[in-house]
């Protein structure tokens, strides 16, 4: 039969890609949901990521991992916990209007159950502005209710404002939307508590003072580990090449293999903010390297 406009089917429209910004799961007697704060579509890896090696050299590993050479799609991911006393908030995203495909965490909490004033605690990895975009909603605490948590380290470099040029314009945004913080915030060192069962580690490197999060309740262990890999291959199976985001990059290369070597070691399940969402995963050692391996149905089942 001849179809016309009045006719039904195959006349669905095409509606591009959807993607998943929630997922919720059990770790231990704790809850935690990995929310899309958004993405950004940018030209590379190289030389962002392996900035001190050959195109060519990022090319290949790129292609044997089955992924372009020319575009990568870096995924914005902060980690809400519910301990069951504490709602905590680990990284506010990019904040609102500053990048058309990200900004959408505050939204999405409440897409996800909570309200922003149930959030109680708001603990910082880092001061990029992925991290801290989010800390003020229309010029006034996003999480009115929440004490904001900065590591003492970071807080302190931030505020000296000794950085160099690639990071002036986020020194300024700094100053703006954390500093106004400073009065009521708590500081963090490594190894001190968030709260119970929330312990801080040292990640400092891809920010002089990052810290990462140690996530425990009944014998279950996440790292929440904030920028301490960025791209979910060259990162992880190549932790010494150098990364055009890494404030001090040594010190970022020190800390990565530490941390790798660590979660691959102890088989801790890993929160990462830029792995591909919902950036919930595991880390494999693989020969002399490592690899990343996502989650599959691991945490839907308890
Ligand atoms: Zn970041």
């Amino acid at each position: 039969m001849p179809q016309n406009s009045t006719t039904p089917g195959g006349s669905a429209p095409m509606l591009g890609v959807l993607r998943p910004q929630i997922y919720r799961f059990r770790l231990g007697n704790f809850e935690v949901t990995q929310i899309l704060d958004g993405f950004r579509v940018s030209p590379g890896p190289h030389p962002t990521f392996g900035q001190d090696q050959s195109a060519e050299n990022v090319h290949n590993l790129l292609k044997a991992n089955g992924l372009p050479a020319t575009h990568f799609d870096h995924h914005f991911v902060p980690t809400l916990v519910n301990t069951g006393k504490e709602l905590v908030l680990f990284d506010t995203g990019n904040g609102k209007g500053r990048i058309a495909t990200a900004g959408n965490l505050r939204d999405l909490v409440q897409t996800a159950g909570y309200t922003p004033q149930q959030v109680d605690v708001v603990a910082i990895t880092h001061g990029h502005p992925d991290h801290i975009g989010g800390l003020m909603h229309d010029g006034k605490p996003a999480y009115p209710n929440a004490r904001i948590a900065f590591g003492e380290v970071e807080f302190d470099f931030w505020k000296k404002g000794q950085v160099r040029e690639a990071r002036k314009q986020n020194l300024q945004m700094f100053q703006e939307i954390a500093i106004p913080f400073e009065d009521k915030a708590t500081f963090l060192k490594p190894e001190g508590e968030v709260v119970s069962g929330i312990r801080v580690v040292n990640a400092y490197g891809h920010s002089p003072g990052m810290l990462a999060f140690h996530v425990e309740s009944d014998n279950q262990s996440l790292l929440i580990w904030g920028d301490v890999a960025n791209h979910y291959v060259v990162s992880i199976q190549q932790p010494e090449w150098a990364t055009g985001f890494d404030d001090v990059k040594d010190m970022a290369i020190t800390t990565r293999k530490r941390i790798l070597d660590m979660v691959a070691t102890d088989k801790i399940a890993v929160a990462g903010f830029h792995m591909p969402f919902p950036s919930l995963g595991f880390v494999e050692k693989s020969g002399t390297s490592y690899r990343w391996v996502p989650a599959s149905y691991q945490f839907n089942l308890s």
